[in-house]
């Protein structure tokens, strides 16, 4: 049977997707690059909010009129009395259907089919553990479930071996790995490390309070690890971030900015920040406001607000829509007019930078998907190192670079 799959949502995802493709890969079928022509088209989709759940619909309307679409992952999950199949499936259908459910639960289960880009991510763990009242994904994802440290090894020799030069780790939130199995970060990080070759290794989705001493001074020692954190504070208001669940509140925030400054002073610091929760002050506003401005991070989401059901904050009092779409345009404007000063202060530096496709690259301070792009001239192979000096900077904070 001739299957497309389409990804929607984040990196956990992707890999959810290479898994099924690959399992799909040896039991016969063949993958398809483009919808066209497929018998069955698979639609991996999210729903950590709603607009999510809107958009992965919308896709399915439109395919469904290429082929018959199978929904797999959040969606279904999140909602699991509506419909999965749309149009006249093939018959194996359901045997696909209860496979990526397996893959879904299982983080061990599958063996994958790569993208062709010269990264990989690594899924360290499934689920998660924490509370926070405005997510949805501990109900759709379920508890944490690490995956073994020597897995995990062995896994990541093999995509090196294969030619990824980025091996990215990443899980609902990343310190969490080997709470349920008593393994710890720390050494799964080491290990890592330890892997012969050239290739960067980066650490994504961490929780403030789990940013300790110890992961923070491990973080320092290693060679592979690019000087990037990506930790979603959220906030920086304490009462904020109690009415958010977020274990420590400020004072964990604050610590762990700290631990970073001390142990990775050069890192830049990607965060997640959400504005307009139920009950944020004026005073609260300003206050996570001013943290944008004053340069705490060098690359800042913002998002509003969405009051999901079956989160905690569902039953909170929401404020008004004009007061979020005012704070998160103010904390949009702030974020752009940070990431140009940033971007601005890396012109005229020779950086090494990854090249992910032809014309495009990638510096050490830039994950995939997420953050910058750096243009670079065509000629130059996807999947090599390349030093370069960068030579301007456009509206959007995208670079561009002269080969040195
Ligand atoms: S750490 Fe909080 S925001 Fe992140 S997945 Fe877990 S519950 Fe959701």
């Amino acid at each position: 049977m001739k299957v497309f799959i389409l990804t929607l949502g984040c990196p956990k995802n992707i890999v959810d997707s290479e898994r099924l493709a690959g399992q799909l890969l040896s039991e016969g079928h063949e993958i398809l690059p483009e919808p066209e022509g497929a018998d069955l088209i698979i639609l991996n989709t999210c729903a950590f909010i709603s607009e999510a759940e809107e958009e992965a619909k919308n896709y399915i309307k439109r395919l469904v009129k290429i082929a018959p679409v199978a929904a797999i992952g959040c969606l279904p999950a999140r909602r699991p009395r509506a419909r999965r199949v749309y149009g006249p499936a093939p018959r194996e259908t359901d045997a696909i259907l209860a496979l990526a459910g397996r893959i879904f639960r299982d983080p061990d289960e599958g063996t994958r089919l790569l993208d062709p880009y010269p990264y990989a991510y690594l899924k360290v763990a499934e689920g998660c553990s924490r509370r926070c009242s405005f997510c949805v994904i501990p109900l759709i994802r379920g508890r944490l479930r690490s995956r073994r440290k020597d897995d995990l090894l062995e896994e990541a020799r093999a995509l090196v071996e294969l030619g990824k030069k980025e091996i990215i780790l990443v899980a609902q939130e990343t310190t969490q790995f080997g709470r349920d199995t008593g393994e710890r970060l720390e050494d799964l990080l080491a290990a890592l490390d330890r892997i012969e070759g050239d290739f960067w290794l980066r650490l994504m989705y961490i929780h403030p309070g789990g940013m300790t001493r110890s992961l923070a001074s491990t973080l320092a020692s290693l060679d592979h690890l690019v000087p990037y954190i990506h930790m979603p504070v959220q906030h920086l208001s304490d009462r904020v971030l109690r009415a958010m669940g977020r274990a420590g509140g400020e004072r964990a925030v604050r610590r762990s900015l700290s631990l970073i400054r001390k142990y990775l002073p050069d890192a830049f610091l990607r965060t997640e920040v959400m504005v307009g929760f139920p009950g944020e002050t004026d005073e609260d506003f300003r206050s996570l406001a001013d943290g944008i401005a004053s340069g705490l991070f060098q690359r800042v989401a913002v998002f509003p607000f969405y009051r999901e059901r079956g989160s905690r904050a569902w039953a909170m009092k929401p404020l008004s829509r004009e007061t979020i779409s005012e704070r998160y345009a103010e904390a949009q404007n702030l974020a752009r007019a940070l990431h140009i000063r940033v971007q601005k202060g890396l012109v005229g530096k020779e950086l090494r930078l990854l090249v992910d496709e032809p014309g495009l690259a990638r510096t050490v301070y830039d994950a995939p998907e997420v953050d910058f792009s750096v243009r670079i001239p065509k000629g130059l192979a996807p999947g090599n190192f390349l030093k370069a000096r960068i030579s301007s900077v456009d509206g959007e904070g995208d670079l561009e670079a002269v080969i040195s």
